[in-house]
């Protein structure tokens, strides 16, 4: 619905690897005041290498790598990627497998011949009835102290051990954040299915203002669709004074009070006027950025979903807006253009 401003826009960002998906995807971002970010090859760059390979059960470390890369042939998650890269060049066989199944934001199961495969978090275990033994559960919290990424791997219910990955921030992502904050924009939210020690560590070396550690890709989605608009237009761009990089430390949010009643149309000065297009609506004022696989839900639940694209992604498809080239560097000149870009249509 928009004329030679948006156009203009859409000029100064050809070149960044920023694709648009329409005019409204920028009026809507002139509207966010909020955004969310994915961990995991978000603001980590995703190329996960092996951390700790820690055997129980009896099984060698190559056994215990064999039967997690078995289990993850057909995923595409950045660990079962690492697993499969780590298999192969040990030079391990590996073990044909049937009932393939991903559970995003918890591991992969599948078939073999020696039993039941399960790959993935501690709550995978418990939901397919796995006991971790407390040689499982001190490994995991060695890893956690460690800051490394853990997974847990199992056959016929009994536990063949733990292994650790690593991941590397994205060099830009501290400045990123920063800007955003300078930009009036709060919360500036991690969200991530990783464990809460694996969390704050990365969450440490970032501006964030709040942390979300294990959440489900569905809890994701919630948690976005549950931001209200500020009460108060962003103010004082620039004015940061708050130099706190992540007062809270909060586990979760409490789940029991999602969007109480319909959010007020509009917030005072942020919000362009434009009907129909969700102007108002549950976490229409946060913008989610993340790349996965596992992410189309809280995409697709945001104000503006943001995808960080691959190409193949699927999630590419989820957003509104997808970014190929330099996947986070954009982000403040897109929030600054979108602002400017509704007040000159206005
Ligand atoms: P993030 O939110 O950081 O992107 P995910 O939601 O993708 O993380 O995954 C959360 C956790 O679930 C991982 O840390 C890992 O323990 C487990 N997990 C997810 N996918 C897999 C997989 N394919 N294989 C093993 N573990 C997995
Ligand atoms: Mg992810």
């Amino acid at each position: 619905a928009t004329p030679a401003a948006v156009i203009a826009a859409l000029g100064r960002l050809a070149g960044t690897g920023v694709l648009i998906k329409g005019g409204s995807a920028l009026e809507r971002l002139a509207g966010v005041t909020a955004f969310a970010f994915d961990k995991t090859g978000t603001l980590t760059e995703g190329r996960l290498e092996l951390g700790d390979v820690i055997p129980l059960s009896g099984a060698t470390p190559d056994q215990l790598l064999a039967v997690a890369a078995a289990a993850e042939q057909r995923s595409e998650h950045p660990l079962a990627r690492l697993l499969v890269r780590e298999a192969s060049s040990r030079g391990l066989p590996l073990a044909t497998v049937d009932e393939f199944r991903a559970h995003p934001g918890a591991g992969v199961t599948a078939r073999a011949e020696g039993g039941a495969l399960v790959v993935g978090t501690r709550r995978l275990m418990e939901e397919r009835g796995v006991t971790l033994p407390p040689e499982a559960v001190a490994a995991l919290e060695r890893l956690d102290a460690a800051g490394q990424t853990s997974l847990v791997v199992a056959r016929a219910g009994v536990v063949l051990g733990v292994l650790g990955a690593r991941d590397t921030l994205r060099p830009e992502a501290a400045h990123v954040l920063a800007e955003l904050r300078a930009l009036g924009i709060r919360p500036v939210a991690l969200l991530t299915g990783d464990r809460a020690a694996v969390a704050r560590s990365v969450a440490e070396q970032l501006p964030v203002t709040e942390v979300h550690a294990e959440m489900l890709p569905a809890q994701k989605a919630e948690w976005v669709a549950a931001q209200k608009p500020a009460s108060a237009a962003p103010s004082s761009p620039g004015g940061e004074t708050d130099s706190n990089s992540n007062p809270a430390r909060e586990e979760q949010r409490p789940t029991t009070d999602p969007v109480a009643g319909p959010v007020a149309t509009r917030a005072p000065e942020s919000l362009p006027d434009f009907p129909g297009e969700g102007v108002g609506g549950r976490g229409s004022s946060v913008a989610f950025v993340g790349d996965g696989i596992n992410d189309a839900p809280a995409l697709a639940r945001a104000g503006v979903g943001i995808a960080i694209g691959s190409g193949t992604d699927v999630a590419a498809e989820a957003g509104d807006v997808v970014m190929m080239g330099a996947p986070l560097a954009p982000l403040p000149l897109l929030v600054k253009l979108s602002r400017e870009t509704v007040r000159i249509i206005r």
